[in-house]
Order: structure tokens, then C-alpha cells, then sequence
């Protein structure tokens, strides 16, 4: 039983810990390295101070918070949004050194973020931001230190932005210093898919447990984004009947099928579900309650809690958000049956085909986009059966499940290396 107090349970740092401490206690693992591995290794606070094009001198907060080397060096996505907290990042680099334990690459966890309104700056607002950030963090991030990626609100340009930024200061371009770039400048064919596709094979692999076909699942996602679009159009070519899709403005829903390439081409145009008309209206937070088999928030953290958890339907919870369920969800989730692929599974396939550009920038070989699929389902099917396994193993929920693989992959590691005094 995860414990969080009450006015934590949105604290997403919160939910994490308590997640560690109970597969922790479970792994018996050491007082001392339970301290370490609870707390991050580095967190940095900068503030950026940028012209805005009003001719006005700005300062904005970032952060990038490493957690753990112990695998190899940290890696995790940059954020822009006016409600990014410390707390929230430190969590999420924690998240990262877990999630990179499950589907077993060489990296540890980190993560950073602005706390800006990207939809209230022009472009070349961002951009400053974006490489004064940069400048601000460049001792600690490289090829073999820190490698930052996209995330919420970030895309292909921003990376573009911090890898030229980065390659200016040491003299010589640094395609590695980052992932999720665009193709043409040393990104890997199927990244910008590669966190959708991998939330499909992990659900893939729930349906082949329970003997169902993907025509007979309903499938609805919160988050149009990124990974919810993706999934969106990968689900939807290869069977599943999507029946909802939402935004921060609100959502679609059809019982009978959403008619996805249209909804996605009116997204593209609108940079909204919002009033596409292939559906009826739903709030954003109202379509996770619906009659579905596979429900799958790709947006943002903590909206599944105690306060709605009970009044989920699906039956399949295969997280593509970070951090979405918090801690004290998780049990009421158990009791109702719900199947939880959980985040530091369910949306790995981002940073395994980050992984996969990393290698291919260090070679300077580049694969096919077959071949990236390819090596994404063997490291997504073979986390999934490990983390099931361990659970069946343990007695334990897939969440705790998944924790302790990592917590012990990277206790391991860290056993072998020695603290460094
Ligand atoms: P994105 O910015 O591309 O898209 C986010 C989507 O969520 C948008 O459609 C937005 O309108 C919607 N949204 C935001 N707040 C919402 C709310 N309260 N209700 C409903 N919809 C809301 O971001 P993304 O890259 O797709 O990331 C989404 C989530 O997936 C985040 O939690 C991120 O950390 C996680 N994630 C992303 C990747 C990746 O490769 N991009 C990898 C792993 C995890």
C-alpha cells in the first residue's frame, strides 16, 4: 500500500517516493542506498533572462534535475509550462532513471523545464529562451553526461535550437547532446512515433493475455499531442475502434468509432479536437470515465487520483503520460481489476528510440525506420513480460512490479561501481 498524505496526492515527486519506498521495502534493500536512490543527484535552478519582442527585458525559471548515473548518462525531456514546479521535475527525473532501468538501456534519469506559456511567445521568443537555457546548463549536459529530449510543448525545433546552441560553444556539431531532432540533423526515423507505437505494443501484449482481438477494443485517449496523436493513428490503422480523443479544450467522443485521419487532419488545422464534428462534445476530464476497454491518458500528470479512480471503466490502463495516476489511485485501480501498464513501461518507447538516435549519432550510421520498429517491440514485449513476470513472482501490482526490476537493476549497478568518496 503506497502511502501519500492527502494534500500531496497531486505532488508528483510525492507519489513517486511513495511507490520507491514500498518496492524498497519489498527488495529489502539497504537503508543507505533506499536514502540515495530516494533523492536526485544534482538539481539545478537557472533564470533566464531573454528580450521579449516588445523590445521588454524578461527572466524566466528553468530547471534540469539529474538523478542518477549509475547506468549511464542521465537522460529525460525539457518542458515548457507556466506550471512547472521543482517538485514536479524532481519526480519526473527520478521517473526517468526507473524507466530507463525497465526497458534496460544505458542511461540514467533526468528532466528539466521552463516555466513559461509557450502558446503567449513567438517563435523567436522561444527560441532565446530556448538557447539561453542552454548556455545556462551546458557544463552538465553532453553526449556521455546529460541528453535532453522533448517533452510537453517542446518539439524537433527545440532540440534543433539546443543542439546548435550546444555545437556553437564546443566548436564542432554535437548531434548527440540531444535527442528527438528532426531527421536532417541526426534524428532517428520512428522517434517522433516511437512513444505512441510502444504504448500500442505494450496494450498489444495485454490483449494477447487476454485472448482479445483489437476490433472488439474501445480505446480512448486524453491528449492529442505528441504521444496521444500517434497513438491515436497507430492504434486506429491496426484495428482498435478509438472512441474518444480530448484536449486541454476539451474532447470528441463516438461509441461506434472515431473517424481518426479526419480527426487528425482537423487537428492539425484547429490545433484542437475541440468542435470536430465526427462526435459528440466531452470535457477533458469526463471522457476518462467512459465505457472503454483500453483507456490511455496522453496529456499531462495526476488525473487519475482517489477522487475519480473509482469511476474508471476501462479495463486496460496503459499510461502514456507521465506520472497520471496518483499513488493513492493505485490501490483503488487494483481492487477494481484494472490491467496498469504503468508509465515507466507504457511510454518507454520514447526513450528507446531515443536510445536508438543517441546510437546511431554516436556511429554515424543511420537504420531504417524497419529496423527501429523492429529492435522498439523486442525492448518493449521483453519489459513487459519482465515487469509481469516479476509481479506474478512477487505477488505485487505491475507498478510496484516495475519499480523494483529498476530499483534492483540500478542498486546492482551501483553495488558494482562503489560511492566514490
Ligand atoms: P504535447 O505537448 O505534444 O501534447 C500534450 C497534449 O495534451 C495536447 O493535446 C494538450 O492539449 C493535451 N493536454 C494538456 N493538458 C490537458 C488536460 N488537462 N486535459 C486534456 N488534455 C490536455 O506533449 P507530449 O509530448 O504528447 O506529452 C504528453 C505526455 O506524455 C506528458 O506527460 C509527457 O511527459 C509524456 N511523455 C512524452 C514522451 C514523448 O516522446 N513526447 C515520452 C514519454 C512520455
Amino acid at each position: 500500500m503506497s502511502t501519500v498524505e492527502a494534500d500531496k496526492e497531486l505532488s508528483v515527486y510525492e507519489s513517486m517516493a511513495a511507490r520507491f519506498d514500498v518496492a524498497a521495502r519489498k527488495l529489502n534493500l539497504d537503508e543507505g542506498l533506499t536514502k540515495y536512490l530516494r533523492t536526485p543527484n544534482r538539481e539545478i535552478i537557472v533564470h533566464i533572462p531573454v528580450f521579449m519582442d516588445n523590445g521588454q527585458l524578461e527572466v524566466f525559471d528553468g530547471y534540469r534535475v539529474q538523478h542518477n548515473i549509475a547506468r549511464g548518462p542521465c537522460k529525460g525531456g525539457i518542458r515548457y509550462a507556466p506550471n512547472v514546479t521543482l517538485d514536479e521535475i524532481r519526480g519526473l527525473a527520478a521517473e526517468m532513471t526507473w524507466k530507463c532501468a525497465v526497458v534496460n538501456i544505458p542511461f540514467g534519469g533526468a528532466k528539466g523545464g521552463i516555466v513559461c506559456d509557450p502558446t503567449q511567445l513567438s517563435t523567436g521568443e522561444l527560441e532565446r529562451i530556448t538557447r539561453r537555457y542552454t548556455a545556462e546548463i551546458l557544463d552538465y549536459i553532453g553526449p556521455e553526461r546529460d541528453v535532453p529530449a522533448p517533452d510537453m510543448n517542446t518539439n524537433e525545433q527545440t532540440m534543433a535550437w539546443i543542439m546548435d546552441t550546444y555545437s556553437m560553444h564546443v566548436r564542432h556539431t554535437v548531434t548527440a547532446v540531444v535527442t528527438g531532432k528532426p531527421i536532417d540533423l541526426g534524428g532517428s526515423r520512428g522517434r517522433r512515433e516511437g512513444t505512441g507505437r510502444g504504448c500500442m505494443i505494450v496494450t498489444d501484449q495485454v490483449l494477447k493475455r487476454f485472448g482479445r482481438q483489437r476490433e472488439q477494443t474501445r480505446v480512448i485517449i486524453q491528449g492529442c499531442g505528441n504521444v496521444g496523436g500517434q497513438a491515436a493513428r497507430l492504434m486506429h490503422e491496426a484495428g482498435y475502434r478509438i472512441t474518444g480523443v480530448a484536449d486541454m479544450y476539451g474532447g470528441v467522443f463516438n461509441p461506434h468509432g472515431l473517424d481518426v485521419p479526419a480527426l487528425l487532419e482537423y487537428v492539425a488545422r484547429n490545433r484542437t479536437v475541440n468542435g470536430f464534428a465526427g462526435g459528440e462534445r466531452i470535457g477533458n476530464m469526463e471522457i476518462l470515465e467512459q465505457d472503454c476497454e483500453v483507456l490511455l491518458p496522453a496529456a499531462t500528470e495526476s488525473v487519475i487520483t482517489s477522487k475519480n479512480a473509482h469511476r474508471i471503466k476501462a479495463r486496460i490502463l496503459t499510461e502514456g503520460a507521465n506520472s497520471p495516476t496518483s499513488a493513492p489511485a493505485d490501490d483503488i485501480l487494483f481492487d477494481r481489476g484494472v490491467f496498469v501498464i504503468p508509465d515507466i513501461l507504457a511510454n518507454a518507447g520514447g526513450v528507446t528510440v531515443s536510445y536508438f538516435e543517441w546510437v546511431q549519432d554516436r556511429q554515424g550510421y543511420f537504420w531504417t525506420e524497419d529496423m527501429v520498429n523492429e529492435r522498439l517491440k523486442q525492448i518493449m514485449v521483453a519489459a513487459f513480460n519482465d515487469v509481469v513476470h516479476y509481479g506474478e513472482k512477487h505477488h505485487v501490482n505491475n507498478r510496484i512490479a516495475a519499480y523494483m526490476l529498476a530499483i534492483d537493476r540500478v542498486a546492482f549497478c551501483l553495488q558494482l561501481r562503489g560511492i566514490y568518496a
